[in-house]
C-alpha cells in the first residue's frame, strides 16, 4: 500500500506506510568499486524509501571483510533481516541489487524463498525488475552473474598468481626458507642467501651424511646456540632454563627434505609434484649433497621400522602432563620375569625444565586397557560414535572461534593498508619538480613502513588459514573413519591382536590424553575425533619412582 495523498480523515487514519529495512554489504573483492561502499548503499535505499514513501524501520549495514570470505550465510545482519521477518517486523526489504544479498544463485533463491514466506518482497534500488515472469528471472540471472563473477574473481587471482610463478617469481605467503630472505633481482621477486644460515644448512647436510641423527644435530645445533628458524609454528617449544629456544628433531628434518637448498623452489608444493611450478634459486647445497642425503634417509627409515620398539606403549607421545603441561614419556624396566612399564612426566625431578612438576607415574598397563576398552565399544557403537563426532566439530568450533576472528581482523588491516599504500603510491605520482626530494623520501619512507606491516599480516593471515584447516575435521575425514572403523569392527579380534594395529587405530583416531590427579584420584582424560571421556585409574599409590637417565 503506498500513502494516499487524501483529505478524508477518517481514511487517513487506515492508512500505513509499509515497513521498509534497508540492507547493504560489502565483502573483500569489491570494495574498490564505485558505488558499492557501505554508506553508497545505505544512501541509494534512503532516497528509494522516499521515492516510494515507506516508513525506514531499520538500516543493516554489513561489512563482510570483518568475517570469513565468500558466499558464506553466517552474516550477522542478514540473520537479523531474516529474523525480523520471521516476526512480521516489516514488509519491504531493500538492497541495492541482487549479489548484495547473496552471490550463491541456491542460496539467493533460498532467502528470498524464506523472505517471501514471511510477507516481504525484495525491492533493489539500482534497477527496478518488473514485478512479471521476466522480471523474476532477470532476478535470477543476475544473482547468476554475481555467482559467475565471484567464481571468475578466484580464477584471476589463482591465474595471475602462476603467471608471477612462470615469469620466474617466487610467491611466498609466509617467510622464506631457512637460508634465504626474499629479493629482488632484475624486476623478479626472488630468493637470496642468507649466508649465516645458509652454513647452517650446509652443516646440517653434512653431520647427517657423516651419521649424525636428526635428535644429534638438533642437540649441536642447540649446544651452539644458533638460533631456530623463526616459522617453528606449531610445535611446541621446549625452552630451557637459559631462555634460549631448542631446535627439534622436526626442524632439521625439514631442512633436510627441502628441495629449495639446491636450487629449484617450486610453486604449489602440496599438490602433487606434476602440478608445481619449478623456479630456479640459488642453490646452498650441491645436489650430489642432497641426493645422498635423500637415500640415506630412505635407508634409515627402513631400518627403523625394521627395529622393535623394547617396550609397546599404546600412547607413547600422545599423553600431557596435567600438572604442568609437558609431554608425558614413557620407560620401563625388566627385572628377572616382570616387566614394569610407566608413563611419567619428565620435569618431575626438576632438572632441565622452567618447571618442576609432582605428577605422580602412571602405571601404562592400566592407561593403555581404560582407553584400549573403550575404543573397541566405540567401533562396535556407530550412534556413540556419531554423537562423539559432533561433539568433536562442536569443540573445534569452539577452538577455532578466536582463531578466525583473529583472521578477520587480519584481513581488515590488510585491506587498511593496502588502501593507504595505494594513496601513498598517488601522492608519488603527483610529486612533480616543485616539491622537493624531502618530501620525497618522507613518502617512501612512509611507503617502506607500510610494505613492512603488510608482509607481517600476510604471514599471518597464511599462518592462521593453515592452522585453522588442520583444526577441523571434513565430511570427507569423517567419511574416511566411518570406513576404516567398519572395516576393522569386523575383524576386531584379530585386528587387536597386534600392537602395531592398534597403535596405528591410535593415530588414525588422533588420540590424545591428558594425565592428572583429582582429591588422590588418577584420571585419565582422553579426545579423539569420535568422542572424548574420562577414566578413574585404580592405581592407589605411587608404586614407583621412575627416575630418568640425564
Ligand atoms: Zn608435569
Amino acid at each position: 500500500m503506498k500513502p494516499q495523498p487524501t483529505t478524508d480523515l477518517s481514511k487517513l487514519t487506515f492508512t500505513m506506510l509499509e515497513r521498509a529495512v534497508i540492507y547493504a554489504r560489502i565483502s573483500g573483492d569489491d570494495s574498490k568499486q564505485e558505488g558499492r561502499n557501505l554508506q553508497g548503499q545505505l544512501e541509494m535505499g534512503r532516497k528509494h524509501i522516499i521515492k516510494k514513501g515507506y516508513e525506514l524501520i531499520a538500516e543493516l549495514p554489513e561489512d563482510e571483510r570483518k568475517f570469513t570470505s565468500g558466499a558464506d550465510m553466517d552474516l550477522p545482519q542478514l540473520k537479523k533481516v531474516l529474523e525480523m521477518a520471521h516476526n512480521r517486523e516489516f514488509d519491504v526489504l531493500i538492497v541495492r541489487e541482487p549479489d548484495r544479498l547473496s552471490r550463491d544463485l541456491t542460496k539467493w533463491i533460498i532467502l528470498q524463498e524464506e523472505l517471501r514466506r514471511n510477507g516481504v518482497r525484495i525491492e533493489f534500488s539500482l534497477i527496478e525488475y518488473a514485478d512479471t515472469d521476466e522480471g523474476e528471472l532477470l532476478k535470477n540471472f543476475s544473482a547468476v552473474l554475481a555467482d559467475f563473477e565471484r567464481k571468475k574473481i578466484i580464477q584471476r587471482t589463482i591465474r595471475g598468481r602462476q603467471q608471477k610463478v612462470k615469469a620466474g617469481n617466487v610467491l611466498m605467503a609466509g617467510r622464506p626458507p631457512y637460508g634465504y630472505s626474499l629479493g629482488k633481482h632484475e624486476g623478479k621477486t626472488t630468493l637470496e642467501i642468507v649466508e649465516s644460515e645458509a652454513v647452517i644448512v650446509r652443516l646440517v647436510f653434512n653431520w647427517y651424511l657423516e651419521g649424525a641423527s636428526l635428535g644429534k644435530i638438533a642437540q649441536r645445533l642447540s649446544d651452539m646456540h644458533v638460533k631456530t628458524p623463526n616459522e617453528t609454528g606449531r610445535r611446541v617449544i621446549r625452552i630451557k632454563k637459559m631462555g634460549f629456544t631448542e631446535w627439534g628433531k622436526s626442524t632439521v628434518s625439514k631442512i633436510l627434505n627441502n628441495e629449495t637448498y639446491v636450487g629449484t623452489w617450486r610453486y604449489g608444493k602440496t599438490s602433487s609434484k606434476q602440478e608445481t611450478i619449478p623456479v630456479t634459486v640459488p642453490a646452498i647445497v650441491t645436489r650430489e649433497i642432497f641426493e645422498a642425503v635423500q637415500a640415506k634417509r630412505i635407508q634409515n627409515k627402513k631400518e627403523k621400522s625394521g627395529r622393535k620398539s623394547k617396550f609397546e606403549f599404546l600412547l607413547a607421545k600422545r599423553l600431557t602432563c596435567g600438572c604442568c603441561g609437558y609431554k608425558i614419556v614413557s620407560n620401563g624396566s625388566q627385572s628377572k620375569n616382570k616387566t614394569f612399564l610407566y608413563y611419567f612426566c619428565p620435569a618431575r625431578n626438576g632438572k632441565d625444565f622452567v618447571r618442576e612438576c609432582n605428577l605422580p607415574t602412571f602405571k601404562a598397563a592400566l592407561v593403555d586397557k581404560a582407553i584400549w576398552d573403550w575404543l573397541e565399544k566405540l567401533i562396535k557403537d556407530p550412534l556413540a560414535r556419531m554423537i562423539g563426532i559432533e561433539e568433536y566439530k562442536a569443540d573445534r568450533e569452539k577452538i577455532t572461534a578466536p582463531l578466525k576472528e583473529q583472521l578477520g581482523v587480519t584481513e581488515g588491516l590488510i585491506e587498511q593498508y593496502n588502501q593507504e599504500l595505494s594513496g601513498l603510491l598517488d601522492s608519488l605520482k603527483a610529486l612533480d619538480g616543485r616539491h622537493s626530494s624531502r618530501a620525497r623520501t618522507a613518502i617512501l619512507n612512509d611507503i617502506e613502513q607500510v610494505e613492512k606491516a603488510l608482509d607481517g599480516l600476510e604471514s599471518q593471515r597464511s599462518n592462521l588459514t593453515r592452522l585453522l584447516e588442520t583444526q577441523t575435521l571434513t565430511e570427507q575425514q569423517v567419511n574416511e573413519i566411518e570406513e576404516y572403523l567398519t572395516e576393522i569392527a569386523k575383524d576386531l579380534d584379530t585386528v587387536k591382536q597386534d600392537f602395531e594395529n592398534r597403535r596405528r587405530l591410535i593415530e588414525f583416531l588422533d588420540i590424545w590424553g591428558t594425565l592428572k590427579v583429582e582429591n588422590g584420584q588418577y584420571v585419565v582424560y582422553v579426545q579423539c575425533r569420535v568422542g572424548k571421556n574420562r577414566f578413574d585409574i585404580r592405581q592407589t599409590q605411587n608404586v614407583i619412582k621412575y627416575h630418568h637417565e640425564t
